[in-house]
């Protein structure tokens, strides 16, 4: 598994500024801080993903990133949805995202797989909790993987089966089959990156 390219193509900040759908697309969600960006660069083996919008704005984005644009058999959009939904932002923002979020994973038939990262010292907050109730109500098509970050920071056994045992548990609270996995990851050590890219990949062949 490999990014050969990747490269920006837009932010999105309503249904009808979404691209038009590629053969597939990935998406990644977690609060901000979480590890989002280190886990992405990771997994596409860059430094850093280059925002061609720029830093401030990219937050309240949805944004598109182009994969593999010259071999047309491997292509696929990896989205990076904002944490604004989880930020400390007004409560009118906070609602506009949850509608364009429900709405993105209700009609955009061309997404596959939603990554939900949390923050593997924490395990699910509050905002991480509503949505795993938001994606329970989307069974069909869509595959969802629950993703612990910073694992390199629970270096215990005990503590890593403790904060699995924890997620798995919010996951059925909140109406999410207890059979969706959960990978531990780290960006510093590369821990999960291949489980990463087994899932993106089966995903993308569904
Ligand atoms: P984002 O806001 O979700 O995109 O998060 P970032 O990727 O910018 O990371 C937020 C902070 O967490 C930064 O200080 C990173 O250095 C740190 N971080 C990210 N991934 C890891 C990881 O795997 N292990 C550790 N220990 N720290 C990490």
């Amino acid at each position: 598994a490999a990014v050969r390219q990747v490269r920006f193509v837009k932010g999105a900040v309503s249904m009808d500024t979404l691209p038009e759908p590629l053969g597939a697309e990935v998406a990644f969600v977690g609060r901000s801080n979480v590890g989002k960006s280190s886990l992405v660069n990771m997994i596409c083996n860059r430094k850093a993903l280059a925002y061609v919008s720029g830093r401030p704005g990219k937050t309240q984005q949805f944004n598109y990133f182009l994969v593999n644009e010259r071999s047309p058999e491997t292509q696929f959009y990896l989205v990076d949805l904002p944490g604004v939904g989880y930020a400390k932002v007004p409560i009118p923002v906070k609602e506009e995202w949850l509608r364009f979020m429900r709405q993105y994973l209700k009609h955009r038939t061309s997404l596959r797989i939603v990554f939900h990262l949390i923050d593997g010292r924490h395990g699910a907050l509050a905002d991480d909790e509503q949505l795993m109730q938001e994606i329970a109500g989307y069974g069909k098509g869509l595959q969802y993987v629950l993703v612990l970050t910073k694992m390199d920071k629970a270096d215990k056994q005990r503590a890593k089966r403790s904060v699995m045992d924890k997620t798995r548990a919010a996951l059925v609270r909140n109406g999410c089959s207890p059979d969706i996995p959960i990978v531990l990851t780290s960006a510093s050590s590369r821990l999960g990156r291949d489980d990463m890219w087994r899932h993106m990949q089966g995903a993308l062949r569904s």
